[in-house]
C-alpha cells in the first residue's frame, strides 16, 4: 500500500492528514502512534476506504482508492478491509453467532466457520450469546472475529486496547500479532509500550504529519484482488429488517393508523370522484324487481312519442327484444260476445307481440294476424269475475272481443304472474296496498292488450303528438284535423300554415301583453273578424313548434272554437306528419337484455327507466355541489399519504443509522442497504393498503345504502377508480423508493459515526 502526498481536510478547514506520503508493507503488525487528535484514526478511515482523502492518492494493488465511486468503495472495504474499532459496533439486536455471520454473509461466503473463528480469538460457545451478556474484552474479540472471518488483506484497528486490562490487551496483541503473519495489520494506539512489544513497525503522527517512520525498507508488491460487491441474502434482510418489529415503536403505531386513515379515505372519496353513472343505473335496473324497464323519448325536456324510425334503432341496440306501448288506446267500453260490458280497471293499452312476452306462459299463442289478440291473464280476470260478466267463464281463450268497434279473436292468455298478487288484494282487503299495485300495475306489462305487429295502421288513423305553441309557453295542441267546411277559419294572409282555435289566439295576445279590452262581453271570434286590420301584426313571427324536432311552422289563421286541435291542409299535414308521427308512448325491453354497453351507446334523447335516471341526476347535482371540496380533500389526503409514506422511511432510516453504518463498514452494499429498508417498511405498506381498501370497500357499502335509502339508486363501485388508486400507489411508491435510495446515497459514515 502506498500512500502519496495524502492530505484530508475537514470542512470546518481542521487539516488532519498534512501531506502524508508512506509505503506499507503487505504483511506484518504496524502501529501508529500519536497524541489524541494528532490524525491517528483520520489516516486509519482513509486507509480503509471509510473516508475519502481531500488530496493525494493512496494505491492498494492496482486500485487507486481515491477514484472508485462510492459503490466501488464499499467492495474494496467488503474485499479487502477488516475493521475493529474501539467502539465495538456490534449490533446488538442479533446474536454473537449473526454478528460474526454478517461479515461473511456480505462477502457472499459459507457460514460453517464462524464457530472456528471464535474460536480462533478464544470464545468458545459464546454463539448463541447476546451482545449485551459479553464483556468488553468479549465485544472485542468479537469484533475481531468477524474482521477475521472474512480474510481480509488489511485489518484495521483503531484503539482496541483502550478499554481493556493489561492482561486482556497482551492477549489481543498476541492474537493480531499472529495474524499478521499473513496480512497487513494496522493498530492505532498511543500505548508505546504494546508497540515497542508487538509492532513489526510504527509510525509517528503529530499534527497531521508523520514525525517517524521506521519502515523505510518496507516490501510491497501488487496483488490483484477483485473487488467484489457485497451481497445480501433475503433471510438475513428479513433478520436485520425485522428488528424493528420488536421493538415497536408508539411513533411507528401512530403512523400506520394515520396511513391507514389516510388511504381508507383516499381510496373512499376516489370511488366517489370516479362513480360511473351508467353502471349505477344498469345496477339499479338490475336490482329491481321488474324483468322489464320501459324507454321513452325526450325532445326539449317533453314526452314524445316514438316512431318506427326510433322503434327500429332501439329494436337494433336491444337485439329485436323491444316492446311498444300506446298508452293513448282507452277502451271505455268492451263488447263481449254482443253484450255490452262496462269495467272500472283500464288496459292501459296495447303492445305488440315480441320476445318481451318470451318470459311469460302463454296460454294459446300470440296473434299472428290482423285479427287476432292477445290478453293478460289479469285483463281476463277482471273481465270474467270482477263483476263485468254474469257468466262463469273461465278462461276468453277463443273468445271474440270488440275492441274500438272491431272484432277481434282472443287467440292467447299471458301469465304475467300478476293476477295471485291482486287476489291477495283483495283477499285482505288492504286499500293503500291496493293503490300501490294499481299504481305498479300502470307501468306493467299486465294491462296491455297485444296485437298483431303488422295490424298497427288499422288501430291508429290519428296523430296525438302535442304540438306546442310559443316557446315560452306551455299550452299545448294536440291534434291535427285536416281543414274541412265544417270549420268556420279566417287565414289572415296567403302562406301555407296553421290554423290555430280562438280561444288560444287570446291566450297568446295575453302573453304578447295584447290590450284585450276589445273582446270584452263579446263573442270572440265575431270580434276577431271585426277588427281583422287590427291583429294583422300579430300574426307576423307566430310559429308553432312542434316538440318532436325542432321544426316551426307558420300561423296563418284562427278558426272559431275552443278545442285542442290544429286545422291544416292534407299537404302541410302530410309534410308535419314525417316530423311527429311518432304513435309509441314508450317501448319495452327485456332486463336481461340490458348491458353497460347498450346503455352508453343508447342515444340520450331516449330515457330508459327514466324515474331511475331522474333519481341519479338529483344524487349527481347533489355530488356537484361538492366536487370542488371532494378533489381537495382526496388530494390533501394523497399528499397526507405521501407525506406519511416518507416519514416512515425517514424515521425508520433514523432508528437504524447505527446498523446502517455498521453495515456500511463492512463493505454492504448501497442497494443491500436499500433492500433492508424495503423489506423493513414494505410488509406495514401492504398490511396497511390491504386493511384500508377493506375497510373502504365497507364504508362504500354503507354509503351506498345510505344513498339508496335517499335517492333509491344502487352504487357501485367503478373498477377503473380502483385501478387509478392501484396506479397511485404504485407512483406513491415509485416517489417514496427514490427519495429513500437517494437518502441512504448520502448517508456518510463518517457523520453516522461520530468518530471524536
Ligand atoms: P486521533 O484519532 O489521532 O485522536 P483524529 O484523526 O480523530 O485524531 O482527528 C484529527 C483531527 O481532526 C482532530 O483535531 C479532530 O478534531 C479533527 N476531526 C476528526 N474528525 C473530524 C470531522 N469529522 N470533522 C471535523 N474535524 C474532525
Ligand atoms: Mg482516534
Amino acid at each position: 500500500m502506498i500512500l502519496k502526498n495524502v492530505s484530508k481536510i475537514y470542512n470546518n478547514n481542521k487539516i488532519a492528514i498534512d501531506n502524508i506520503s508512506l509505503t506499507l508493507p503487505n504483511k506484518g503488525l504496524i502501529f501508529i502512534l500519536g497524541k489524541s487528535g494528532s490524525g491517528k484514526s483520520t489516516l486509519l478511515n482513509l486507509i480503509g476506504g471509510i473516508d475519502r482523502v481531500s488530496n493525494g492518492s493512496i494505491i492498494v494493488d492496482d486500485y487507486k482508492i481515491e477514484e472508485l465511486n462510492d459503490a466501488s468503495l464499499a467492495s474494496y472495504r467488503n474485499s479487502y478491509c477488516g475493521f475493529v474499532f474501539q467502539e465495538y459496533n456490534l449490533i446488538e439486536s442479533l446474536n454473537v453467532y449473526d454478528n460474526v455471520k454478517l461479515a461473511i454473509d456480505l462477502k457472499g461466503l459459507k457460514e460453517e466457520f464462524v464457530s472456528t473463528y471464535l474460536n480462533k480469538v478464544g470464545l468458545f460457545n459464546f454463539e448463541k450469546k447476546k451482545i449485551g451478556e459479553c464483556s468488553g474484552g468479549e465485544k472485542q474479540r468479537i469484533a475481531i472475529a468477524r474482521a477475521l472471518i472474512k480474510e481480509p488483506n488489511i485489518i484495521l484497528c483503531d484503539e482496541v486496547t483502550a478499554a481493556l486490562d493489561s492482561k486482556n490487551s497482551y492477549n489481543l496483541m498476541a492474537l493480531l500479532k499472529d495474524l499478521a503473519k499473513e496480512r497487513l495489520v494496522i493498530v492505532v494506539s498511543h500505548n508505546e509500550n504494546l508497540a515497542n512489544l508487538f509492532a513489526d513497525g510504527i509510525i509517528k503522527l503529530k499534527d497531521g504529519k508523520v514525525i517517524e517512520n521506521n519502515l523505510i525498507d518496507a516490501k510491497n508488491f501488487n496483488e490483484h484482488v477483485k473487488l467484489k460487491e457485497s451481497k445480501l441474502n433475503n433471510r438475513t434482510k428479513f433478520k436485520l429488517a425485522s428488528l424493528n418489529i420488536k421493538t415497536f415503536p408508539i411513533r411507528t403505531i401512530f403512523n400506520i393508523i394515520l396511513l391507514s386513515l389516510s388511504f381508507l379515505l383516499l381510496i373512499f372519496f376516489t370511488f366517489i370522484n370516479m362513480l360511473d353513472f351508467n353502471k349505477i343505473h344498469l345496477n339499479t335496473i338490475n336490482k329491481s324487481n321488474y324483468n322489464y324497464v320501459t324507454i321513452n323519448k325526450k325532445h326539449n325536456g317533453y314526452d314524445i312519442n316514438l316512431n318506427e324510425s326510433d322503434v327500429y334503432y332501439l329494436d337494433n341496440i336491444f337485439n329485436n327484444s323491444i316492446g311498444v306501448v300506446n298508452k293513448e288506446l282507452s277502451l271505455n267500453n268492451v263488447n263481449y260476445n254482443d253484450d255490452l260490458l262496462y269495467y272500472s280497471i283500464l288496459p292501459r293499452g296495447y303492445t305488440f307481440n315480441s320476445d318481451v312476452f318470451n318470459n311469460f306462459n302463454v296460454l294459446g299463442r300470440l296473434p299472428n294476424n290482423d285479427n287476432e289478440i292477445a290478453i293478460s291473464k289479469f285483463l281476463n280476470e277482471i273481465i270474467t269475475y270482477n263483476g263485468l260478466i254474469d257468466k262463469e267463464i273461465d278462461t276468453m281463450l277463443n273468445d271474440v272481443l270488440i275492441v274500438d268497434n272491431k272484432s277481434y279473436q282472443v287467440v292467447g292468455i299471458i301469465d304475467t304472474n300478476f293476477t295471485d298478487k291482486f287476489n291477495y288484494l283483495k283477499k285482505n282487503n288492504d286499500e293503500e296496498l291496493l293503490i300501490e299495485y294499481i299504481n305498479y300495475l300502470n307501468s306493467d306489462i299486465s294491462s296491455l292488450i297485444v296485437f298483431n305487429k303488422n295490424n298497427i295502421n288499422n288501430i291508429i288513423d290519428i296523430t296525438n303528438n302535442p304540438i306546442l305553441i310559443n316557446e315560452n309557453s306551455n299550452r299545448l295542441l294536440n291534434n291535427i284535423i285536416l281543414i274541412d267546411e265544417t270549420y268556420d277559419y279566417k287565414i289572415i294572409n296567403d302562406e301555407e300554415g296553421i290554423i290555430i282555435p280562438i280561444y288560444t289566439y287570446l291566450e297568446i295576445l295575453s302573453d304578447l301583453n295584447f290590450d284585450l279590452s276589445i273582446f270584452n262581453g263579446s263573442d270572440y271570434y265575431e270580434t276577431f273578424i271585426n277588427n281583422i286590420s287590427l291583429f294583422k301584426d300579430t300574426f307576423k313571427n307566430l310559429y308553432l313548434n312542434t316538440l318532436a324536432k325542432d321544426y316551426k311552422y307558420k300561423v296563418v289563421g284562427v278558426y272559431d272554437n275552443n278545442s285542442n286541435n290544429v286545422l291544416m291542409t292534407k299537404e302541410l299535414f302530410d309534410i308535419i306528419y314525417q316530423d311527429i308521427s311518432g304513435i309509441y308512448d314508450n317501448v319495452l325491453v327485456d332486463k336481461s337484455n340490458l348491458n353497460l354497453n347498450k346503455i352508453k351507446d343508447l342515444d340520450n334523447s331516449y330515457l330508459l327507466e327514466e324515474n331511475i335516471l331522474n333519481n341519479i341526476n338529483n344524487f349527481k347535482t347533489n355530488i356537484n355541489n361538492f366536487r370542488i371540496p371532494l378533489v381537495i380533500i382526496t388530494i390533501i389526503l394523497l399528499i397526507m399519504a405521501v407525506g406519511i409514506f416518507i416519514i416512515n422511511i425517514n424515521t425508520t432510516l433514523t432508528d437504524k443509522t447505527n446498523i446502517i453504518a455498521i453495515l456500511k463498514m463492512l463493505g454492504c452494499s448501497n442497494k443491500n442497504i436499500f433492500g433492508i429498508i424495503v423489506i423493513n417498511i414494505l410488509p406495514f405498506i401492504l398490511l396497511t393498503f390491504l386493511t384500508s381498501t377493506i375497510l373502504s370497500f365497507f364504508l362504500f357499502n354503507y354509503f351506498a345504502n345510505l344513498i339508496y335509502i335517499i335517492y333509491s339508486i344502487n352504487l357501485t363501485i367503478n373498477v377503473l377508480s380502483y385501478l387509478f388508486i392501484v396506479f397511485i400507489l404504485i407512483i406513491i411508491s415509485i416517489i417514496t423508493i427514490y427519495i429513500t435510495f437517494k437518502k441512504i446515497n448520502k448517508l456518510n459514515l463518517i457523520e453516522m459515526f461520530h468518530f471524536e
